[in-house]
């Protein structure tokens, strides 16, 4: 592991001055899961490390009156223990559930999980599902993007290097609501995705389901076909579920690497998206589900 200058910002601006010194030389590092296992295999070799742990705002959940703020130093395990997320957002806790142990939850961040935009993060489609806005500040000011455009490609965000993320924000849904996240996995423990899907159902009158996946796209992408044919059947019977779970694995573009085959990908999407649809259909799920 090459050496590196660790900083250490009290601030949001101090860390904002330290990424305009450094540009491009600099890495940001929240629970570091992903940042330190990187040095280690001299994947990324940075000359300075800006740690954000100690930005006292960048800490907490705050629920407002129509929206949830998840900050940017908000852990896996803060989520799972929080009562409001497992009321509002189910299929947020359940994907946290199903990341990693308890170890690496108590460290990793929700937004370090989305800033990695790795295609297995098991954060994205839940969060997608969801329309969370990732909320950015830098030299220019603040901005607010879309989780499902902030990520544009495998390990590549639109964050520009002099940008810090400081939180996620989440509407919180108007109407009752169940989610169902749902992990393919080689082992019971420690092991990431080889394929997930994650399905929420607002149950309003205008009753909407929206489905996203995990491991399966280079992009994070939603199943609008399976959820047009949803949303548009007034019964949704074994037919009508099996259909949409024909449609979900049609619209996947998996690749075949160490963890999975494309088809077994294929296969596997068809299968966790009927799961999950039945499961959003039985009403709210508390506990983490795996395959
Ligand atoms: C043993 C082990 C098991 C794992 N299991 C899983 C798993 O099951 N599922 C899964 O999805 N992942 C898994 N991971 C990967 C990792 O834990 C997650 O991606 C984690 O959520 C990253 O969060 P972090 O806070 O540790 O990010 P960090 O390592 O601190 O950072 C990750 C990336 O995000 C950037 N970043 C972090 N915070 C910000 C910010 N506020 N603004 C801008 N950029 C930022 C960093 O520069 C870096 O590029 C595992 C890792 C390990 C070591």
């Amino acid at each position: 592991m090459r050496d590196f200058v660790l900083e250490r910002p009290r601030s949001l601006s101090e860390a904002l001055d330290a990424l305009g010194r450094h540009g491009k030389n600099a890495i940001i590092k929240s629970g570091g899961t992903d940042v330190i296992v990187w040095l280690h295999k001299s994947i990324k070799e940075p000359d300075y490390i800006i740690d954000l742990t100690a930005i006292e705002q960048l800490k907490g959940i705050t629920i407002n009156e129509d929206n949830v703020e998840i900050r940017a130093l908000v852990t896996l395990s803060e989520i799972i223990e929080d009562s409001s997320m497992k009321r509002y957002f189910p299929a947020l806790v359940q994907a946290c559930r199903a990341h990693s142990d308890p170890l690496i939850r108590n460290r990793a961040t929700v937004i370090g999980n989305v800033c990695a935009a790795v295609p297995s993060g098991d954060m994205i489609a839940p969060l997608v599902c969801y329309d969370a806005k990732v909320e950015i500040t830098g030299s220019n000011g603040t901005r607010k993007v879309p989780v499902s455009e902030f990520i544009i490609g495998p390990k590549k965000t639109s964050l520009a290097v002099d940008e810090v993320v400081t939180g996620i924000r989440i509407a919180i849904p108007v109407v009752e609501t169940s989610g169902c996240y749902l992990k393919a996995i080689r082992r019971e423990a420690l092991d990431i995705a080889q394929a997930a899907v994650c399905c929420t159902l607002f149950k309003g009158d205008n009753r909407e389901f929206r489905i996203a996946f995990c491991a399966v796209s280079p992009r994070p992408l939603r199943a609008t076909e399976a959820e047009k044919l949803l949303n548009s059947s007034g019964n949704i019977d074994d037919r009508v579920i099996k259909r949409a779970a024909e449609l979900a694995a049609g619209a996947v573009d998996p690749i075949t690497d160490v963890r999975a085959s494309r088809e077994y990908r294929i296969d596997m999407i068809a299968e966790l998206t009927s799961r999950a649809i039945s499961c959003c259909l039985e009403g709210p799920v508390e506990e983490g589900v795996r395959r």
